[in-house]
């Protein structure tokens, strides 16, 4: 599937989706914390785009454009989130191979490692309203369809729904990390706005990827 330049066009992608979804995603984290989701959200995926660019022009492969951004995503997203997208990303760019194309089992391997690392650093659990809560059940789905021999696109899909369910279930859970802790029953009702915009993210890669 990708080679630089799609990554590349990835982040694009997403910073299109990132900035639409802005002001959805503050309202959300609003509820029970500080509003900043969107914003922080927008500030990583505009620095990951410029590096993602400069890495591309620079002649980078694609593990190191995929580097690149996720260092600029943590360095200018600020929040926790935005840390967490950082490893995350950086978990994803160690899976993908820098001389051949990536495949399902790349990509299924390395958002495994993804949830894994941001699991590690962020110390959340499944069921604690978090993004977590989305990552998971996509990474048992990409990795389930890819065991399965799924076609990209049928593994794709499978992913995107098993992480919009993730998300949406977060609604009838009350927060118990993050800032969204202190005010956690505020919180039920709505979906945290971390596995809002991470099951969005997704299903804006699959439609780039194609
Ligand atoms: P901040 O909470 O620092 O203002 P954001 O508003 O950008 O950062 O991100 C909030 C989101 O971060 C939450 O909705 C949740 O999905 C995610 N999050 C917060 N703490 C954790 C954690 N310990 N592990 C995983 N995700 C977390
Ligand atoms: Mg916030
Ligand atoms: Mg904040």
């Amino acid at each position: 599937i990708a080679a630089a330049g799609t990554v590349a066009s990835l982040f694009h992608r997403a910073q299109v989706a990132l900035h639409d979804a802005e002001q959805m995603l503050g309202d959300l984290d609003a509820v029970a914390a500080d509003g900043d989701h969107g914003r922080g959200m927008c500030r990583g995926i505009d620095a990951a785009v410029l590096a993602a660019d400069a890495a591309v022009r620079a002649g980078g492969d694609a593990p190191s454009v995929l580097r690149r951004a996720a260092d600029a995503w943590a360095d200018k997203a600020g929040g926790t989130s935005g840390a967490l997208w950082g490893v995350g990303l950086l978990a994803l760019a160690d899976a993908l191979p820098a001389d051949a194309p990536v495949t399902i089992e790349h990509l299924a391997a390395g958002i495994t490692a993804a949830r894994d690392q941001i699991q590690e650093v962020g110390g959340a659990r499944l069921g604690d309203k978090t993004l977590v809560d989305a990552l998971h059940p996509a990474a048992e789905a990409l990795a389930a369809a890819a065991a399965a021999g799924s076609s990209p696109a049928d593994a794709w899909r499978a992913t995107v729904v098993a992480a919009h369910e993730g998300a949406r279930a977060t609604e009838n859970i009350a927060a118990r990390r993050g800032r969204a802790r202190v005010l956690g029953d505020k919180s039920l009702g709505v979906p945290d706005p971390g596995a809002t915009s991470l099951a969005l993210l997704l299903k804006e890669a699959g439609a780039e990827a194609g």
